[in-house]
């Protein structure tokens, strides 16, 4: 199938924009071998190209470019399929947008395009090289410098406790990870991960169960988090649990029986943060919401979990507008080379500033989404690159440093 990919990259200030000319003629050869065809537009900074051809050729052909040292910040901005090519003449024509006047440049691109009708109708692809010829999108390019100047080195040591003598032979454990704001270095909050006693996921913990008893469990393993949290001794922390929504209108008095183990572990509502992890839809809509209410009530705050992902979605914010919400770790992978993701993000984080939620990123793996995160405007993170939950304790942070002071 005919497959059209648009992406857009910074050129590195050390090569020499002369050097360019015997690039582009290199590559236009190898793509047209590939029967790849397409136009790359330069400004001076920026590169924006369009591939067009076979799509294992143009993929194949997007991967070494991607992997280029001489130009960096590669986001894929469009991957669609089309009847026709668009620029089906040459491999790959250089466009050097500052040798045009302005008010033509758009329409001298046009006048090199072969598809009769894409080029004159609302065509995404058109409407990309629009924006980027008009540098109408500037303000959103978010860009991470070229070396990865930050090393993540683990603090200390892990502090654990025995589970057993902690939680009183419970029939489940907790570990904990936390969510962090790396450059002032402050652990915003614990977040206490169920896990079977002898450590397992909560996937294979709640596998054992069916029926209203997953919804029991649930709420009765919240005892053990909060004597775990107690015997670590996190009276000043911030703790976050995970619960079913469904654990809150299934089990009659949950709201009290939480509030109880918060109080008999020695932990005040004000610390606790009530994610929901719908992972089911909430059918009973009205006496979630009335659950929630009286958790606010009581003084404990109330987080989205796994947002823009599965079913919680825009609806659920429209219904209810929590304290935070923790993107969804499949929206975070890889967002710094991603056009579509690096949307949905800054639209996340628009929507919760008008909304005053906090945002915080979850599963954050590599330095370069952290980076592209944290200049989107995210300060709080959860995820491997800074933490691994630890079971029955909590796991030494690696705060970022700058090489350049280690
Ligand atoms: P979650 O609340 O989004 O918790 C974060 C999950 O992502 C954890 O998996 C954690 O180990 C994992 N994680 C953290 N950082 C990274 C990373 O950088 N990369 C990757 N690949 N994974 C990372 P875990 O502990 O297996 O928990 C899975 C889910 O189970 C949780 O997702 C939550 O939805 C649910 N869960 C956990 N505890 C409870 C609980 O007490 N009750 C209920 N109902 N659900 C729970
Ligand atoms: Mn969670």
């Amino acid at each position: 199938m005919l497959t059209t990919i648009i992406y857009r990259s910074h050129f590195c200030d050390d090569v020499p924009v002369k050097a360019l000319e015997s690039m582009v003629a290199a590559a236009s050869i190898k793509n047209r071998d590939a029967d790849v065809t397409g136009i790359l537009l330069f400004n001076g900074t920026h590169f924006f190209q369009l591939l067009e051809g076979p799509e294992e050729k143009v993929k194949a052909i997007y991967q070494t470019i991607c992997e280029d040292r001489r130009h960096y910040n590669v986001v894929e901005l469009l991957c669609d399929y089309a009847p026709s090519r668009r620029f089906g003449k040459v491999g790959m024509e250089l466009f050097d947008l500052r040798e045009h006047d302005r008010d033509e440049v758009l329409q001298t691109i046009l006048d090199k395009g072969t598809s009769k009708y894409q080029l004159t109708f609302n065509d995404r692809a058109l409407q990309f090289f629009r924006t980027f010829v008009e540098a109408t999108e500037k303000e959103n390019y978010f860009e991470i410098p070229v070396d990865n100047g930050w090393a993540f080195i683990p603090q200390g040591n892990a502090r654990r406790v025995d589970p057993q003598a902690a939680m009183q032979l419970a029939e489940c454990g907790f570990a904990f990870q936390p969510i962090i704001d790396p450059l002032s270095q402050e652990i915003v909050s614990l977040e206490a991960l169920l896990r079977t006693a002898s450590g397992d996921s909560p996937k294979a913990f709640f596998a054992a169960l069916s029926g209203d008893a997953v919804y029991e469990a649930d709420l009765r393993s919240k005892h053990a988090a909060f004597a775990l949290a107690s015997a670590l001794d996190l009276h000043e922390q911030t703790i976050s649990v995970n619960l079913l929504p469904m654990t809150l209108v299934k089990i009659p008095n949950a709201v009290p029986t939480l509030l109880q183990a918060i109080e008999l572990n020695g932990l005040v509502p004000e610390q606790i943060i009530v994610e929901f992890t719908e992972s089911e839809v909430i059918s009973q809509f009205d006496a979630f919401t009335q659950a929630v209410r009286s958790l606010k009530a009581a003084g404990i705050s109330v987080a989205i979990d796994h947002f823009g992902a599965g079913f919680a979605g825009l609806l659920l914010l429209a219904q209810f507008q929590p304290d935070r919400i923790k993107i969804s770790r499949d929206l975070i992978r890889d967002v710094h080379k991603s056009g579509p993701r690096q949307a949905i993000v800054q639209a996340i984080i628009k929507c919760c500033a008008s909304l005053e939620i906090a945002v915080s990123a979850v599963g954050v793996e590599k330095a370069e989404e952290w980076m592209w995160l944290e200049s989107a405007g995210i300060f709080q993170f959860q995820g491997h690159l800074f933490a691994e939950p630890c079971f029955c304790g909590i796991p030494p942070v690696a705060w970022p440093e700058k090489k350049s002071l280690l």
